[in-house]
Formats: C-alpha cells, structure tokens, sequence
C-alpha cells in the first residue's frame, strides 16, 4: 500500500520532505532510514502530523558523524536530534530486553533489522514504517486501521507484562482515534491490570491528559473506571462509584470528581501536579460552589476574573454560548476589577476613624470592595469614608 502525498498540507508536505532529505542522508552512507510511529498512522488516517520520527540502522555515533545539527537527547537509548529545518528524533533500531519492573527495559541492545526494530513497538497501528511511500505493515497495521482497532504486536500478555504503561496508553489510543481495543489484547488488559500501580505518577498523567483531549474520551475513561485500572493509581483509587464522571480537559475532570467527593481534596497532592494546575482546580471547585449558592456573578467575577469564569462555565454550565456575551458585559461593567482599584487605601481609613491598625481594617476594606462590586457604594472616596464613619463601631 502506498500513501498519497496530497492528502497533506502545505506545512505537513514541507515536514515530510524534510524528513525524507535526512533519510536520503543516511542512504548516501549505506544506512537505511524510515519514517516510523505515530506519524505513519496519522498520514494513513488523515490526521494531523506534528513530529516525524525516523528509525535507522546507522548508530547514534554515525549520526554524529554525518550530520551537523544534532542534538543528542537520547544517545543510551540510540536517539538523535537531527535538525534539519525542523527537529527529527532519529533513533537506531533496537529491541529491548528483560522488563522486570514493568517498566523499562533492563537493557536496550541495537539491532540490524528494522522488522526488530517494529517488533518492540505497542500496537499494530503503531509499527508500520514508510520506504518512500510504500508502507512496510509486517504486523498488518492496515488492517487494523481500517476495521479501528488497538491491537498489541505479538503476544500482548507479554507486551503488558514489560511495560504496564501501554495498557493506558491503549485506552488513550482508543479514545484520540475513536477505535475500539481488540479483544485478545483487551483480555490481556484485564488480566495485568494492577500492574499499573509499578508506572509513575507522572507518567499515567501524561497518558490521562492525551486521553482526555482525545475524541472518544467518554468511552476511554468509562473504560478506565469499568477495568478498575484507577483501583491501582494514587488519587483515583479513593474514587467512589457514586463519583465517576468524564470531561475532555483533565484539570476540570479532576475537578468534577472533588465536586462529587469532596473528601478527594485532601488527596490531590498524591497527582503530582504543578502548583498552578492546583490552584485551577480548586478555583473551578470553590467558582461551583458560589455559583450554586446564588452569590451575586459580580462578585465571583471580581475575585476570580474573567477568564477562570469563562473556563467554569464551559465546562459546567449546559447553555454555555448563550451566556458568553452576557457575562463578558458583566465582567466590562464591573466598577472596579482589582483591589488597588477602589478609591480608599487602609490608610485614609485609619486616618478618618483615628484608630490604630489592626485585623479589623482587612473586614473592612473587604466590605467596602463588596460594596463597590456589586453597586451599592459609588467608588468615591467621600462616599466611601463617609460610609465607614457611619458603620465602622468599635
Ligand atoms: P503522539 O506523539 O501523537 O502522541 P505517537 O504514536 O507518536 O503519538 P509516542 O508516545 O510519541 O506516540 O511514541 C512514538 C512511537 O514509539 C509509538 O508510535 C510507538 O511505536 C513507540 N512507543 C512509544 N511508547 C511505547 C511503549 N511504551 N511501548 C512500545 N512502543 C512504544
Ligand atoms: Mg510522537
């Protein structure tokens, strides 16, 4: 079978060109070289391609050798950097041995052939290679794509067995595809399921990001749960059923169990995630919380800005593009948007009432910047003293 060039555009055929120049390199030192992996399979599925990868016999010190922009990411592993307008991962053809952590291999060897080299690779759809543009399908990765389906190449008991992180990263394949995972190699997912629990953190969020973003995340993180594959990760395994929800942006899934099970909280550490991420989740659990006890948008706007709001109601609210507009005027409208904006400090306050500082002007200077949010307070610094000599008793 052969690929048809045209079907890419104008970005995509400059890539691939490039990527056949560096091949056509190696040819010219009596190396072979192919165009492997995920872009193979998006080029026969016409999906978008962002990187091409490239396999060949030629050692990562030949490489050296031959090219003049390298960078060399992965050389233990036989990865090179070629740049050749754009970055190549070319990486030597290799199989790999032993996996007793579940891991990683406990060694990487380099090897002559590329149908070794394909042999080690997750799925079918994932171990075809390009000569030219003929696809080489030992593992009938066609086949595969034409009836969607994630199948593992060769045993896939033992392909899970070595690296437990594939069994995810079919469900992640399964949902950006829109394929179904095939039965014997499903079966096998069963059977090795807890060995999850031997893949990083990091890695497994990796995986549930792509997973999430991915087309069919519905069916892939219903999957997920029915596999009871989160049994065995940090965080997901305090996940109650009564919890189980989906959303196709990680961040507002994690949110959305928290909302369910609020006691999941105290568990977000175990995520590993960046502090920011943290902070975004708790915003869209606390922004929930105050939308459902009807406090005034106004308020909710100023203390969370506009932005985070817009992502809530994405998310959360079903009528959503109705209430863009609306909610940006609101946001426009607000007679103040920040602190610094309201037209009295804490020290005219302290000045007006002669009266020494203390944890009472935090209160109210909240007051009045609620005040001024929502209306009832005109941001003038008169009217605005005038009120705190009227309420401020002590
Ligand atoms: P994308 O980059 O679009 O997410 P991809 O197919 O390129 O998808 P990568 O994770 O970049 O996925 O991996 C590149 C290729 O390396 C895969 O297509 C597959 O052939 C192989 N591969 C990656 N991870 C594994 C693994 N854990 N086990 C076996 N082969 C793998
Ligand atoms: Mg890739």
């Amino acid at each position: 079978m052969n690929i048809n060039i045209n079907n890419l555009n104008t970005y995509e055929k400059q890539l691939f060109n490039k990527a056949n120049e560096v091949i056509a390199r190696l040819n010219d030192h009596q190396f072979q070289g192919y165009i492997v992996g995920g872009s193979v399979r998006n080029i026969l599925l016409g999906l978008p391609i962002n990187d091409i990868d490239i396999t060949t016999d030629a050692l990562p010190e030949d490489m050296l050798k031959i090219f003049e922009h390298t960078i060399p990411v992965g050389i233990e592993h036989g990865t090179i950097m070629i740049i050749n307008e754009f970055p190549f991962e070319v990486t030597t053809f290799r199989t790999e041995l032993g996996y007793s952590d579940h891991r990683r291999p406990d060694k990487v060897a380099f090897v002559k052939d590329l149908v070794e080299d394909l042999k080690r690779r997750d799925f079918t759809v994932n171990a075809m290679a390009l000569k030219g543009s003929t696809v080489i399908d030992y593992f009938d990765g066609i086949d595969d794509i034409q009836n969607k389906l994630i199948k593992a190449v060769g045993n896939p008991y033992e392909r899970f067995q070595e690296d437990a992180l594939r069994m995810l990263r079919a469900l992640r394949f399964m949902s950006q595809l829109d394929f179904e995972i095939e039965r014997s190699t499903l079966h096998a997912i069963q059977s090795n399921i807890e060995t999850i629990q031997h893949v990083s953190i990091e890695r497994i969020i990796v995986e549930l990001k792509k997973l999430c973003q991915g087309t069919n995340f519905e069916k892939a993180i219903s999957l997920f749960f029915e596999l009871g594959m989160n049994l065995y990760i940090p965080f997901f395994k305090e996940i109650e059923k009564s919890a189980f929800c989906k959303s196709n942006d990680f961040l507002i899934w994690i949110a959305k169990l928290c909302i369910n099970q609020p006691q999941l909280m105290n568990h977000l550490n175990a995520l590993k995630i960046s502090n920011k991420e943290k902070k975004t989740i708790k915003s869209m659990i606390e922004i929930n919380g105050l939308m459902h006890s009807n406090t005034d948008k106004r308020l909710i706007l100023f203390q969370y800005g506009i932005d985070l709001v817009m992502q809530y109601m994405q998310h959360f609210m079903a009528n959503f593009e109705q209430n863009i507009e609306s909610i940006q005027n609101l946001y426009e409208q607000l007679p103040i948007k920040n602190n610094k904006a309201l037209a009295v400090n804490g020290h005219d306050i302290i000045e007006t009432l002669n009266m020494k500082s203390g944890p009472w002007l935090k209160t109210v200077i909240h007051q009045l910047t609620q005040k001024v949010v929502t209306g009832e307070l005109k941001n003038d610094k008169n009217e605005l003293l005038k009120w705190v000599k009227e309420h401020v008793k002590i």
